[in-house]
């Protein structure tokens, strides 16, 4: 029950909960802190493109927070240092009280590992591997037994709405679907801390709100934080907390109002 556990980092790793904790992870303490934090690119030419200009934020643990903003105002490039998968110029981040810039890359790596399951847009599934094999993947290094990695596979695609769907290919689902199986992916590790970037980009309306309904059960049910990057209104609304970039900055920074109906 890692997830409920105030001290995770006292479980050894892939300790073999498959239930998810009702309780949240830590509920009400920062999850992530960012300070100053500036990035930018090195272009062609020795030039540097300035991206993200000082971007302060905290996010508690079992928030659900919407990030909006035009497009090319820094959004996925704060997102992918949340992720650990980029390193900001300056400033600094901490997850879950540690320093990220103090971390080689295997730390990093194993932080990602134990704490963030990612959902994209483009779901970015294995194409000749069954669903349920997609889901497993994460769970290669956390030193489970085939059998046992696909039993928790199972589990987490029974979450999502797939159990008759485990043995079907990517190209055999609908968008919809190949997003549950994204998101299957993203919970197997049992994260505390899901970030999607505009996981409903490619969705129509009817199937992005069915996505939108299985975020919020994981938010509420399970104290999931979740950060979530959209460009859409509607699908804000399922976030308690809505954060506004413009031009590599955060413009605005509230709750959410008008929440959307849970149906
Ligand atoms: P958003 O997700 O809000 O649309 P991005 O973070 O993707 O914005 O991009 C912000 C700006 O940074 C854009 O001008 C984009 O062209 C630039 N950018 C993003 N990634 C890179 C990169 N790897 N190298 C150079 N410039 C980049
Ligand atoms: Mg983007």
């Amino acid at each position: 029950m890692r997830r409920a556990d105030p001290h995770p980092n006292l479980l050894p790793e892939g300790a073999g909960a498959i239930v998810p904790s009702p309780q949240g992870f830590g509920r009400g303490l920062p999850l992530i802190r960012v300070e100053k934090l500036h990035k930018q690119y090195e272009i062609a030419g020795g030039q540097a493109a300035p991206v993200l200009h000082g971007v302060d934020l905290t996010i508690a643990a079992g928030e659900f927070v919407a990030i909006m903003g035009p497009s090319g105002s820094g959004k996925s490039t704060f997102m992918n240092i949340l992720g650990c998968l980029d390193t900001p110029t300056s400033g600094s981040y901490f997850l879950d009280g540690k320093n990220v810039a103090g971390l080689d890359n295997d730390a990093q790596a194993a932080l990602r590992n134990r704490l963030i399951g990612f959902v994209f847009q483009g779901f970015n599934l294995l194409k000749r591997v069954t669903a349920l094999d997609n889901v497993a993947l994460p769970l290669l290094y956390a030193g489970l037994s085939k059998s046992a990695r696909r039993e928790q596979a199972r589990e987490m695609l029974k979450q999502t709405g797939l159990e008759n769907f485990t043995l079907s290919l990517p190209n055999q689902l609908s968008g919809g679907q190949q997003q549950r199986v994204a998101i299957a992916r993203a919970l197997v590790n049992l994260p505390p801390l899901i970030l999607a970037d505009e996981p409903t980009g490619n969705l129509d309306t009817q199937t992005s709100r069915e996505i939108m309904e299985i975020f919020t059960r994981l938010n509420r049910e399970q104290g999931i934080t979740i950060i979530l990057v959209t460009h859409e209104p509607d699908i804000a609304r399922y976030a308690g907390r809505l954060v506004r970039f413009v031009d590599g900055r955060i413009a605005h920074d509230g709750e959410v109002h008008g929440h959307a109906e849970q149906g």
